[in-house]
């Protein structure tokens, strides 16, 4: 009798012991931290005042280690980091071209299964470098016409690729645009309200590139600009490597938007893994109505 008293008080308080440990272990192990290499250095926006924004945005979530490598333009010919040790490459880099060995080693890296995720001038990089070109899907500026791909826009329900001639990159006065999701099926944007408002902020338009293997996941209208509904969050696919295009993030006061971060957030955990488990955003959390602001302290880790 006290012996199978004793066994039941013992199989109870090993389960006191252990419970919350196995369920520390298990959560542990749902969210192992995704390592995120940062590029900056060069850029014609803020890039010191921006990448410290996008940082502490995915570091508050608790499901995100970040190293940064700074090139400036000295030190772009030392720079070839091994790519292998990052989930996902962040790039907020808008300068000079890369060695043609890290070229070759960033490829290698994307088609193996690398990832990346690319921000507003990001997008306007290396325009002659034609498989930086297939990555990001549509760039702007430096020279980007017509040799470099069509227009990509939404009109009456679908995307059109159009070849015409004229300039690729351009954009209008800033202002609150709305982001319409087009593709509400991906898990980028299963949890997102299907209409909702960034800050103020300007819009790219008339991006020119490639566009192979890519999908428009949300567009928002270029009022004052190309007046066409432009793409503004986009996924391509490049050999094994998943890529998260957002044109969204003009300063370090637009990143400030719940529009911004919850796209980073679920863009860059998407680019790495493949799948988002941060739980949906309601419409009260990124309105239609408003453009709404977040400080980064308000961001709720991911339980
Ligand atoms: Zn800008």
């Amino acid at each position: 009798m006290f012996k199978s008293f004793f066994t039941i008080l013992a199989a109870f308080a090993l389960q006191l012991t252990f419970a919350p440990f196995a369920s520390f272990a298990d959560n542990h192990k749902a969210s192992a931290k995704i390592k995120v290499l940062l590029i900056d250095g060069q850029n014609n926006h803020d890039w010191k005042r921006c990448s410290p924004v996008m940082m502490e945005t995915l570091k508050a979530t608790g499901r995100f280690t970040i190293e940064v490598a700074t090139v400036s333009k000295a030190e772009v010919a030392g720079f070839n980091p091994d790519f292998k040790k990052y989930d996902v490459v962040l790039s907020n880099y808008n300068g000079a071209s890369w060695t043609k060995d890290t070229e070759k080693s960033f490829v290698q890296y994307i088609k193996g299964g690398g990832n990346l995720v690319v921000v507003h001038a990001a997008d306007n990089s290396f325009p002659k470098w034609k498989e930086f070109n297939e990555m990001i899907g549509l760039g702007g500026w430096g020279g980007r016409n017509e040799k470099d791909g069509p227009y990509v826009y939404w009109k009456d329900g679908k995307i059109v690729r159009d070849d015409s001639k004229g300039r690729g990159g351009s954009h209008g006065r800033p202002w609150e645009y709305k982001v319409i999701v087009r593709k509400k099926d991906h898990p980028i944007t299963r949890g997102l309200p299907t209409e909702f408002l960034q800050v103020k902020e300007e819009l790219y338009d008339r991006m020119r590139g490639p566009a192979k293997n890519m999908e428009v996941l949300a567009t928002a209208f270029a009022k004052g600009g190309s007046e066409r509904h432009e793409p503004v969050l986009m996924t391509i696919t490049y050999g094994k490597g998943r890529i998260f295009h957002t044109v969204m993030g003009h300063s370090h006061t637009s990143m400030g938007g719940v529009a911004f971060q919850e796209t980073l957030i679920r863009g860059t955990e998407w680019a790495a893994t493949g799948k988002v488990t941060f739980p949906p955003i309601t419409a009260a959390e990124l309105p239609v109505e408003r453009a709404v602001y977040r400080d980064v302290k308000d961001i709720k880790p991911l339980k």
